[in-house]
């Protein structure tokens, strides 16, 4: 979700329109035309157009502005913000981690719906300013409306709507474990879905396309909150373990003036999937299987090793003492198969995805599924 067409940046945040966003956007726009013809027969048809395009402008820029909301807050706190999307269901940011406490959580989660109060106040203001029977009062209040309940929307207090959010940063105040606290707003966040699911059944006898979104909403919220469930299962169950007892103690080698080819060969077909480059004794970077995959494989022959290889500088390390939940963090925010134990200038071994499968395997009372490590989406939905 991540992807989709960059539109712009603001406050330094990239802003994207997911090609499924267009969908919508289109589908509210024809809805509001439609109804601009059946109440205002009087208008132009070109104001028509006009007002149904700007009308649903606003209405997006409404759901940006909420995106913002969080996101001015998180930066802030100290939490970057790496992008922005639109897409079908809403929006969603992207943020570089978790908050660090309660309280942080706690006042990004509310800021966005605080957008919506405010937006509500501004458009109802605005209707205030056109006579009944006038387009412009009609399109305010209808925008006020929406915005109302966005925000009442997104205070359900289940995961990963912004109200799951507050709820768990209340039990991590009140002195739960974060990871317990997720896993509680996620079952009500799961709840929360099979209603929307439900109620999508209900009404779809009446209106078809409000049942259908219904129960769409409700299985994007279910997806979700599970992922969000298993992610905290996870955690708890890998508590106690530190990075030094998952840990694989070899490391391969090579040496940096290596071909490709001789790496391929040596190291990718006996079992490897990566190897510490060196020159020197020295450790220059590390060169894995999907870098090799990038190269063409008529250059593998006169390509040296070092060439291909993350330079140091940009591999992700941790030390021995790292507690395996924030090792598993590191292995599934940034794309990496595999994370180098260092302790000083010392390289003590290596955590790898199937090191933590493993242990979660092993500690972990819910059934493993493939995608288990996958990273649970990150964004904050509407
Ligand atoms: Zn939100």
């Amino acid at each position: 979700m991540d992807s989709g067409i960059r539109i712009g940046r603001i406050l330094g945040i990239p802003i994207h329109l997911h090609p499924s966003w267009f969908l919508v956007f289109l589908l509210v726009v024809l809805q509001l035309w439609r109804q601009l013809v059946a109440e205002y027969p009087a208008v132009e048809p070109a104001w028509r157009i006009g007002i149904a395009l700007v009308t649903s402008g606003l209405l997006f820029g409404s759901i940006l502005m909420h995106e913002l909301g969080h996101s001015v807050v998180a930066l802030r706190h100290g939490v970057a913000v790496r992008s922005i999307t639109l897409f079908i269901f809403g929006g969603l940011a992207f943020m570089e981690r978790e908050p660090d406490n309660p309280r942080a959580e706690l006042e990004i989660a509310l800021a966005g719906p605080a957008v919506n109060f405010c937006l509500f106040a501004v458009f109802g203001g605005l209707a205030g300013l056109f006579g009944p029977g006038e387009p412009g009062m009609a399109v305010f209040q209808w925008l006020a409306a929406l915005n109302l309940a966005v925000a009442l929307f997104n205070l359900l207090p289940g995961f990963p709507l912004d109200g799951g959010r507050v709820l768990r940063a209340i039990l991590w105040a009140r002195g739960r474990q974060p990871a317990q606290a997720t896993r509680y707003a996620a079952r009500i966040g799961q709840l929360i879905a099979y209603t929307l699911v439900a109620l999508g059944v209900i009404v779809v006898f009446t209106d078809v396309v409000s049942g259908i979104w219904l129960a769409l909403i409700g299985g994007f919220i279910l997806t979700a909150s599970v992922a969000h469930r298993r992610q905290a299962t996870f955690e708890i169950s890998l508590r106690g373990l530190v990075a030094r007892d998952v840990m694989t103690d070899r490391v391969p080698m090579v040496d940096a003036s290596l071909s490709v080819a001789r790496f391929a060969r040596e190291q990718l077909l006996r079992g490897d999937r990566w190897a510490m480059v060196l020159a020197g004794g020295e450790p220059r970077g590390l060169i894995s299987r999907t870098d090799v995959k990038r190269l063409a494989p008529e250059l593998w022959e006169s390509t040296r090793v070092v060439e291909i290889a993350t330079p140091i500088a940009e591999v992700v390390m941790a030390t021995p003492d790292l507690p395996v939940a924030e090792v598993m963090r590191l292995l599934t925010e940034r794309p990496a198969n595999q994370i180098p134990i260092v302790e000083g200038a010392r390289m003590l071994g290596v955590v790898t995805l199937q090191n933590l499968l493993q242990a979660i395997e092993t500690r972990c009372p819910e059934p493993l599924r493939p995608d288990a490590t996958a990273p649970a989406p990150e964004g904050r939905v509407l």
